[in-house]
């Protein structure tokens, strides 16, 4: 769907950028460790300024009001900070999502046009069934209550795609040769805890060659997996879904990881608060860390030191420079 966005911060020129400002309030106030004034905010009201030509047609709405937005924005916020630190990761980026979308989306987080860039996800990047939309009178709402891996992790296209090979030791077995393909790296913790690095050993089991009995039906052979590949070489960044990990298990989160034979380092989580049924966000940026809140009036804090990663939904690693 092609969508043209008539909405655009133009009342005033801004000499920095979001994320120069951000920089800027880190180093700058000591006293005051919240940015000052709202960053993402949660929800948005997206206004579609109707020419004489649609006006005419009558409209069937006019403003888009958007719901629960929390599932995206605290990893619109990352992907922001990722792209601004990182000087060519926007152009690998552009090779899964399309350089219109990067580029715009770049253009539109350091202009603070926050409505418009959820839209741009919105509308760009999910798909119709990932979202509740209603018609109330002349307004349209979106409503994007829900998990924040299906809602944005999945639709980063094939940028975690891996690919792993197995073979079954059994030559009459139905399907001896299988692929099997993810796009997003969902690890569950080791059986047995505690570890030294628990994290590092479920990636580890993500990835590295094992050998399973084999799950064909009338098969007793054995199969054996080959190691798990990026299709498209390392990404610039990784998500880890860690939904599965209960709190006891996240004593020790690793700043490094050796992932497929390349070294990542964490750049950032997502925080899920079950009760409220919220995502929150914490990102370093000059290696100081910083938690974004959408729901929170002074929604973007600066840390004093890092956070508490109890309440983990995702962590986010970046590949390191000197591979
Ligand atoms: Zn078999």
């Amino acid at each position: 769907m092609r969508v043209s966005y008539t909405e655009h911060n133009t009342h005033f020129e801004r000499s920095k950028t979001l994320f120069e400002e951000i920089r800027a309030s880190i180093h700058n106030n000591e006293e005051d460790r919240s940015f000052w004034r709202p960053v993402l905010p949660w929800g948005g009201v997206f206004t579609i300024k109707a020419g004489r030509k649609a006006v005419s047609c009558t409209p069937l709405y006019v403003k888009i009001n958007l719901k629960n937005t929390c599932t995206i924005d605290g990893f619109l916020m990352i992907l922001y900070v990722i792209l601004r630190e990182n000087q060519g990761f926007s152009r690998e980026l552009a090779f899964f999502l399309g350089k219109q979308f990067v580029e715009y989306f770049l253009y539109l987080m350091d202009s603070c046009d926050y409505t418009t860039v959820k839209m741009l996800w919105i509308w760009d990047r999910m798909s119709k069934r990932q979202y509740r939309s209603v018609i109330h009178q002349a307004a349209l709402e979106i409503d994007l209550f829900g998990n924040e891996h299906q809602n944005f992790t999945e639709n980063l296209e094939n940028l975690m795609f891996t690919m792993q090979e197995s073979l079954c030791t059994n030559w009459s077995c139905p399907a001896r040769f299988q692929e099997f393909i993810k796009t997003t790296i969902n690890i569950s913790p080791p059986h047995e805890l505690p570890h030294r690095d628990p994290i590092q050993s479920a990636v580890d089991e993500f990835f590295c060659p094992k050998l399973r009995l084999c799950s064909e039906i009338g098969c007793d052979g054995l199969r054996e997996f080959s190691q798990r590949v990026f299709c498209h070489g390392p990404p610039p960044f990784v998500i880890l879904n860690m939904q599965q990990w209960n709190s006891e298990d996240l004593s020790y989160v690793p700043y490094y990881l050796a992932l497929c034979q390349h070294r990542y380092f964490l750049e950032g989580a997502t925080l899920f608060n079950k009760e409220e049924h919220h995502y929150s966000a914490a990102f370093q940026i000059d290696s100081c860390w910083m938690h974004y809140d959408g729901l929170r009036n002074d929604n973007l804090i600066l840390l004093h030191k890092p956070p508490e990663f109890l309440l983990l939904s995702s962590l986010v690693y970046i590949r390191a420079s000197d591979k």
